[in-house]
């Protein structure tokens, strides 16, 4: 039977060779007693700054299980585990043609699990491999040269393949365990599967998605790339097919619909074909560009440390009178900031870093909520409009030639001090006052929310910080009106 330990601390300093030496005291072994551990959790506590620590969770054996378990009852910090199951797949049949479309992390996954239950479905991508896709970004990054189809959002790995391979999730769900192991599987840092911060990086992720693809092939998936899901076919309320780059028709009786959040062709097909969608509200704003250096000092008060990770923040705060929320959001640590434009005339900012997170900035979304009446109506693909239209105002505030829009975070905020520009972003930013970008609701709430966290973390507000426009792809505007049973409510298949 396993135990956990929680609780447990280094400090910095310690490495984790005494782990141990120092589980042992704490649990009152003697030498031999402890029949093995492993890391489950490991976190930074840097409440206090000259004091900080490693807490760790452990999950550990020793050999007399039933006298341990005895005399450790009353510890509030062990908990005795149930052995863990085995995850078993039925192995299923099904005449039913089965098609995945979009190699996010949405339709990759659910095509490794059809796998895992014996069905090959046939996975289509609109971009490109993620080794084409790469030189593909690169050069729209250094040339300005946007391809639709291949970009940072559409390609083999989807949208997150250039950033930060952030893991965090606030949903708690028993297929996380398994999803972390796969990606661990496929070549992702083993230790994802007990910091309390996972991210995997750029690089690192790259890799994974072909040792996934790889895995797919082998277990008889249909992978084809530069291949659009551009119609529905039906008959009576239920999907009999589907048509690919406008061309091809092919049978179809079971459609994963796995197209991210910035298919804005993909939307407009299914409201002609009368798909059920509603409008969803989203997180509009900029991304904020400081030097590593100062958010370690804010958040460790030192500059840095080999053990521990480049800092990292999440602010939020809420006008009780607006009802608006401004929040930090795909907080990068030791990245850039990269141009995330899907569609011509349009520019969009993301981060991104790699597994080392070793570039000297750091960057994060500041984003403020908007909803119907930022839309301007209720038809479903508002939202997508009303980004759409906020991506095309930041193309032309850049120059029209795919550079952002940025400003310096004091001027930004009224202070006429200001400060140099200057941020990762390729291919590059020019001056523009962002405040005449942003909805004035969106600038006032964003504001304020920069205020409000200089509170939290003092510095926060400096002539060294710029800010970049726009982040306009936090998540998607729009959502497909779903049963219980995960179907289309309007189209069976689906
Ligand atoms: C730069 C950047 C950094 C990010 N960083 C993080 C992070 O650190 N952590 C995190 O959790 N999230 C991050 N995200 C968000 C994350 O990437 C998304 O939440 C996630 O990718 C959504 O997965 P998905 O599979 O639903 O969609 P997507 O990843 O968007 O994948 C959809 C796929 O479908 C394809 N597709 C679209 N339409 C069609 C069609 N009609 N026919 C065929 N194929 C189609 C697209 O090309 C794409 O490959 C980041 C996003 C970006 C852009």
């Amino acid at each position: 039977m396993p135990f956990l330990l929680r609780n447990l601390t280094l400090t910095l300093g310690e490495g984790e060779e005494i782990l141990p030496e120092r589980l042992s005291a704490r649990l009152s072994l003697a030498t031999g007693e402890l029949a093995g551990f492993s890391i489950v959790r490991k976190g930074v506590d840097a409440r206090q700054k000259g004091r900080i620590k490693f807490v760790y969770t452990i999950e550990f054996r020793v050999a007399d299980e039933e006298g341990f378990k005895r005399a450790h009852l009353s510890d509030p910090d062990i908990e005795f585990l149930e052995e863990p199951g085995k995850v078993e797949f039925p192995r299923l049949t099904t005449g039913k043609r089965l098609l995945v479309t979009g190699m996010g992390p949405a339709g990759l996954f659910a095509a490794l699990r059809l796998t895992e239950y014996g069905l090959a479905p046939t996975l289509i991508e609109r971009g490109s491999p993620v080794e084409e896709r790469v030189s593909d970004v690169r050069t729209f990054w250094e040339k300005g040269l946007l391809d639709p189809e291949s970009n940072v959002q559409f390609g083999e790995g989807g949208a997150g393949t250039f950033s930060d391979g952030k893991l965090t999730t606030r949903v708690r769900d028993r297929n996380i365990d398994y999803l972390l192991h796969e990606l661990v599987r496929f070549g992702a840092p083993p230790e994802i599967l007990y910091l309390a911060k996972p991210h995997i990086g750029t690089d690192r992720l790259r890799q994974v998605v072909i040792g996934l693809r790889e895995c797919l092939a082998a277990r008889g998936v249909d992978i084809r790339f530069r291949t659009r899901l551009t119609d529905l076919l039906s008959r009576g309320g239920r999907l009999t097919g589907v048509t690919l780059n406008d061309r091809a028709e092919e049978p179809c009786d079971v459609l994963v619909l796995a197209p991210g959040n910035s298919a804005r062709d993909t939307y407009r097909m299914l409201m002609r074909r009368s798909v059920l969608l509603e409008q969803k509200p989203f997180a509009v704003g900029v991304r904020v560009e400081h030097p590593q250096e100062l958010i370690n000092r804010i958040q460790y008060g030192i500059p840095g440390h080999p053990q521990l990770p480049p800092a990292d923040y999440a602010l939020a705060w809420n006008n009780a009178g607006t009802g608006r929320s401004a929040y930090s959001f795909c907080m990068c640590p030791g990245g850039e900031v990269v141009a995330g434009s899907s569609e011509e005339g349009g520019v969009v900012t993301n981060g991104m870093s790699s597994y080392r997170r070793n570039s000297p900035y750091a960057n994060s979304a500041l984003v403020v909520s908007v909803g119907k009446d930022d839309f301007g109506g209720d038809f479903p693909l508002a939202g997508m409009e009303f980004q759409r239209a906020l991506e095309q105002r930041a193309f032309v505030a850049g120059g029209g030639d795919y550079l952002a829009p940025a400003q310096n975070l004091l001027a930004f905020l009224g202070d006429r001090r200001g400060g140099a520009l200057r941020a990762t972003y390729l291919p590059g930013v020019r001056e523009a006052d962002l405040s005449q970008l942003l909805p004035p609701a969106v600038t006032e709430t964003l504001r304020e929310g920069i205020r409000h966290f200089d509170r939290k973390m003092r510095g926060f507000i400096t002539g060294e910080a710029c800010l970049i426009g726009v982040e306009s792809r936090t998540s998607a505007p729009v959502r497909i009106v779903r049963d219980g049973d995960l179907q289309s409510v309007s189209l069976k298949g689906l």
